[in-house]
């Protein structure tokens, strides 16, 4: 069997487009278009890339974008300070510290200090119990354009069992909690998990979140599995480059799944896109208004 490619990149550009249609309806009745706060403290490579993709697709989408930019040095209580004004900025409907911050600063407290109802990141505890108990708020955005893709692909999810590989807050619990919600049985493995082959081989639906380049094999798993891949690794190619891979392998994989995202192209491209969702979803919460539909 040849599996059919999971175009993540064409589904978050169709998302994007219906996010700026709602965001100018958004603006035609407010007079204001929808507001997303980005704080970067550092120089991390990595997240000035991630910092500036997401600004421009917020302007893109036509909503407003404010980036706070800070020093390696920033104390804890002015990053706090800063927070605590985005959360009083009436502008402001979303708020997204990019992580990894500086050691000294306490990752944990600094979210917490995040007003919940403009956590567009998904990862205030309130948020987190909010989708344990089933109740609205903000999902993290990774898990949810899994969701979507999955949902996309197969329609119902119920019934279906499904294996998350990965149990990090961001990723994998949330994922879980997700197919939960969708009714299917979910195993969540992790790096004590024994057999993880046969666990996989189960599943109608892997995840994989591991952050270990392609170790999901083809012959773990079960045949016409739906396959998604969230792992971002970055190896070693045979030409002296370096290249993207995910953390299944997927010309083994796609010889058995039904369906599989591809790394670079898959997941990736949803992460953004349900961040602008996620915002926009804010500012109408905010502004008194029902969440947008087909969204
Ligand atoms: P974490 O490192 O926080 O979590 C990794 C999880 O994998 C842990 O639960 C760990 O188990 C588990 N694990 C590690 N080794 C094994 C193993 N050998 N067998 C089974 N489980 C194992 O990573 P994240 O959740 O933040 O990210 C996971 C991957 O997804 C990374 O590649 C990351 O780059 C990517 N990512 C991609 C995003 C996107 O936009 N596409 C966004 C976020 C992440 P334990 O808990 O026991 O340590």
């Amino acid at each position: 069997m040849s599996a059919k490619p999971i175009d993540g990149k064409a589904f978050a550009l169709g998302l994007r487009e219906r996010v700026g249609i709602a965001a100018a309806s958004f603006r035609a009745k407010t007079g204001r278009a929808p507001g997303l706060a980005v704080v970067l403290v550092g120089e991390d490579p990595a997240s000035q890339v991630y910092v500036r993709a997401k600004g421009k697709a917020t302007v893109e989408a036509g909503m407003e974008s404010f980036e706070h930019k800070r020093d390696a040095e920033i104390t804890e209580s002015e990053l706090l300070a800063l927070v605590n004004r985005l959360n009083r900025d009436e502008q402001v409907d979303g708020i997204l510290v990019q992580l990894p911050l500086p050691p000294h600063i306490d990752e944990a407290a600094v979210i917490a200090a995040i007003d919940p109802d403009k956590d567009v990141d998904g990862f205030h505890v309130v948020n987190a119990g909010r989708l344990a108990v089933g109740a609205e708020g903000f999902v993290p955005c990774t898990p949810l354009g899994c969701l979507m893709l999955l949902k996309d692909r197969l329609g119902s999810l119920s019934g279906l069992e499904a294996v998350v590989i990965g149990r990090s807050n961001i990723v994998g619990k949330p994922m879980a909690q997700l197919l939960i919600r969708e009714s299917c049985t979910v195993t969540v493995a992790h790096s004590r998990t024994r057999d993880l082959p046969g666990i996989v081989r189960r599943a109608d639906i892997v995840v994989a979140a591991v952050g270990r380049p392609e170790m999901v094999k083809g012959d773990w798993l079960k045949p016409g599995a739906t396959v998604i891949d969230v792992g971002i690794n970055r190896v070693a190619g045979t030409d002296g480059k370096t290249r993207l891979v995910g953390d299944v392998d997927f010309a083994s994989a796609s010889e058995v799944a039904g369906a599989i995202t591809p790394v670079p192209g898959g997941v990736g491209p949803m992460t953004i896109a349900v961040l602008l969702r996620n915002a926009l979803v804010a500012a109408h919460l905010r502004a008194g208004m029902d969440a947008p539909e087909g969204l």
